[in-house]
Order: C-alpha cells, then structure tokens, then sequence
C-alpha cells in the first residue's frame, strides 16, 4: 500500500490550529508514513509518491469526535422517544434496548455509526460505551475496537458502565444488573493493557468513563476510580451537568454544585472530559477553565432533548478546553461532524442573539462574533485531540498524524462562495469527500469507503431495525 502522498494545489487549507496559525498558506501537503513531512507552495513529486489533485478542493483536519454512543446507530427517531427529555428519552430509548444488543447487532451498529462519521470527514471517534453487565456472554470492547480498527480510524473506547442500579430504571423489566467495582476495575485494567497507546499519534486509547458519575457509582467510590485512572495512566470521562433536574438532583443529594461535586473527589485536571456541562454557574466554569479539564459539547443532543445551550464560548474565552462530540444517534440523527460544527457555529449566535437586551444608545445588536468558523474547527480537531489526549494528532502542522480530509464543492450549495475555506462548516450538508486520510492512509476514496458495501449495510440496517421493534 502506497504510504507517500502528495497533496497539490488545494484552493484552501485550514488547519484545525488556533488563532494565526488556523489557515495555511500552503497548498500541498507532503505525507510519509503516517506523518505531514512539508507543507508549502509548488512541491514537486519525489518518486513513489501518489499525487493527489486538491484543485478546487479545501483540505481540513480530520475531525476528533469526543463523546459518541455508537450502539445508538440502531435507534434513531425511536417514535417513543422523540418529543421526550433527556430522563423520560433514557427510559423509553436506550436503556430499554440495552439487552437487545449482542454482539452482531453492537458491530452492525458501530459500522453504521463509523461509516456515518468517516463520510463527514472524521479520523477520530471516542465512544462512551455503557452497556457493561456481569456475565453478558460477549467483549463488546473488543468488537467496537475491531470494528474502528477494520475502517482505519483512531479509536477511544470510553469503558462505561456503572456499580449501581439508578433509579430511572430500576424498575424497568429491561434494567442491566450493575457490575462491581473490582470487576469494572478489573476489566479496565485489562483494556488499558491491551489498547491504550501511549506516546505519539497513537491509534488506540482508553478512559475510565462511569456512565454518569454522580448516579452510576456512591459516593465512596468516586475518588477511588480516579486514583484507580491515574494509577493506570488512562484518562477519565463521564456525563455531566446536562440538564436542570441534573444539577438539582446534585444539590439535594450532596449539597453542592455537580463541579464542586467532581473537584472534592479528584475528578478535575487535564486528564478529565466531560459530556455535555450544559449547566454551569459562573463558578463552576472558572473552576474548569482553571483546572484545565475538557467539555465534550455536544450541541445537536442538548437542543434535540431540550437540555438547553452550553456555554462553550464561554468556558474557551476563559482559556477552557473545549471540543465537540455527536453524542448518541437516538438523541442526534445527525450524527456527523459537519452536521455538529454547522449547528455549533449556528446556535451559539442564536443563544447570543436571544440573550440580547434593548440599550439606550440603540446598539441593540449583538452575539454574531461568538464564535467563528475557524474557532468551531479548532474545537472539533485541535481541541478535540488534546481533551482526548491523542498528542501530535488534530492539527494540520508538519510533525503532526496526516489525518485530512479533502472536500470537493462541486454541487450548487457551495457555487457562488467568496471564501470557499469556510464552506464545509457555513453551508452544512456534505460535499463531495474527495480523500480522508487517517494516520496516512486513505480512508475514504472519491465519497467511499473500500470494502464497505453501502446497499448491504442499508438493508442489514433495515432488517434489524424490524428485528429489534419486535424483539422489544
Ligand atoms: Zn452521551
């Protein structure tokens, strides 16, 4: 297989850096072994080198999606579930199908989930796996693992799971029984061995993710799973904060703000993701801008279940990390990142906009700079890879992983633009996906994936989509 690659004359390049540095004057990358060896202007082929045609093209940064519940592939627009919030949504979606789930239908659904990204331009998944129970007859870890593998993208497996029964569903016939702590532990232990790369532009890594950590594990143990994550030298992810009732639910059980919560158990610091944070008190956000620990935002979920708008722009003008997640496909059908950066650069002027209040000197106006294309793709490349912990991955640099994609704007949607390196993000929908390559290989050819037989895995999709309304 060819390793080195020339890529010539793109219209545009960015980066996926910040500031600056966040659009190249370059227009071809030289690619050897997985790695960016030289980005300039008039690069000249070498021998055995694949040229690749970029003219007209924008080349980004393969996307880094930072919180995902591949499994969910299979659930989207569950007709039960879709004018529900996030606790009713939780009943009557994924925890009701969570037994359902062996492991054909768990690889079927992470190729689909996969497959979806991967044509969005991304090179990077974390998923937040959470169906773990004792004695459930197959290692799904392995197979989300393999499946990643199959395709070629850097892989996170967030392990997740829980050591307590929660109350949403601890009356439902379909409840999963909680593990213990040691057999939890004991399992991440052997994940971290197995597949936890370390060092530079690794392919594989591991977090210790208990689903949600103020209801999935007490109290007691909270602190021990974060000794038990840095002992291990994993790092630690989780949901938080996603909605209202979340931080009620904190208040009256612990008498503290859910941040508060995590920072008295040693779950703050740069080792730290956490999903969603879509409610944050002033305090609360200083404390992780400080701390350094990261916000997986997934903007399309919060709006699809109602949880309400994260402050992103916020926590990053405090010199916060952020980056950007789908989150499930039951709660966000679309679960692309392009879909996900459209909207995040979209919504967040809304939110300002929304917030704004009349003013005696008649500037009444206001919100439309919070946040630009080039800050969205920083989030969801760059910011991404460092929340994630993938060094020398996310950004478009010589030294850095030759992960890439190059868009081609050949339909109407994108004819007629001033700035064609912002395309990809402003205008939404999908263009045509010329090349992606993950860790120097191409990935994706001309919008397909070798091997991949769509229309197979349409009807496979189609099929168990049946199978699973019956077997539930
Ligand atoms: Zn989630």
């Amino acid at each position: 297989m060819n390793k080195q690659f020339l890529i010539k004359d793109a219209h545009a390049v960015l980066t996926g850096a910040a500031g600056d540095a966040a659009r190249s004057p370059a227009t071809d990358i030289r690619i050897a072994d997985g790695v960016i060896t030289q980005m300039g202007c008039g690069l000249l082929p070498q021998p055995g080198e694949r040229v690749l045609d970029a003219r007209d093209c924008v080349v980004y940064p393969g996307w880094v999606n930072t919180h995902h519940h591949l499994f969910q592939s299979l659930l989207k627009g569950v007709p039960a579930g879709i004018n529900l919030t996030l606790s009713p949504w939780l009943q009557a979606v994924p925890f009701i199908y969570r037994k359902a789930f062996d492991e054909r239908r768990l690889r079927l659904a992470a190729r689909i989930g996969l497959v979806e990204l991967m044509l969005s331009g991304c090179t990077t998944v974390a998923d937040h796996h959470y169906i773990y129970y004792p004695n459930m007859g197959y290692d799904a870890s392995a197979a989300l693992f393999d499946e990643a593998d199959k395709l070629g993208v850097r892989f996170m497996l967030q392990r997740g799971g829980g050591t307590v029964t929660r109350k949403l569903e601890a009356d439902q016939s379909t409840y999963v029984e909680p593990e213990t702590l040691d057999g939890m532990m004991g399992d991440v232990e052997r994940l971290a061995a197995r597949y936890h790369g370390r060092g530079a532009r690794p392919m594989t890594r591991v977090a210790l993710a208990p689903t949600t950590a103020t209801v999935s594990v007490p109290r007691g143990e909270l602190r021990q799973i974060a000794g038990a994550a840095r002992r291990l030298g994993i790092p630690l992810h989780t949901h938080m904060s996603e909605t209202v009732s979340f931080m009620e639910h904190c208040r009256a059980e612990f008498g503290c703000l859910p941040i508060e919560y995590l920072a008295e158990h040693d779950w703050l610091g740069k080792d730290v993701s956490l999903a969603h944070l879509t409610h944050l008190t002033d305090g609360e956000l200083a404390l992780l801008a400080r701390t350094g620990t990261g916000m997986a935002h997934c903007p399309q979920s919060n709006a699809r279940l109602a949880d309400g708008v994260a402050r992103a722009p916020d926590l990053h003008r405090l010199g916060g990390a952020v980056s950007l997640g789908v989150d499930g496909a039951a709660s966000n059908e679309a679960a692309d990142m392009l879909s996900e950066v459209h909207f995040c650069w979209l919504m967040h002027r809304a939110h300002a906009g929304a917030a704004t209040r009349p003013r005696p000197d008649g500037a009444g106006e206001a919100g439309a700079d919070s946040v630009s294309v080039e800050q969205v793709v920083n989030w969801a490349s760059d910011g991404g890879a460092r929340v994630l912990g993938f060094d020398g991955v996310g950004v478009l640099a010589v030294g850095q992983a030759a992960d890439l994609a190059v868009y081609d704007l050949d339909s109407p949607r994108y004819f007629g633009l001033h700035d064609m390196a912002i395309g990809p993000v402003v205008a939404a929908g999908r263009p045509r996906l010329k090349w992606l390559l993950a860790a120097g290989r191409v990935v994706v050819e001309d919008d397909a994936i070798p091997g991949v037989d769509m229309a197979a895995l349409r009807a496979e999709a189609a099929a168990d989509v049946l199978r699973l309304a019956r077997e539930v």
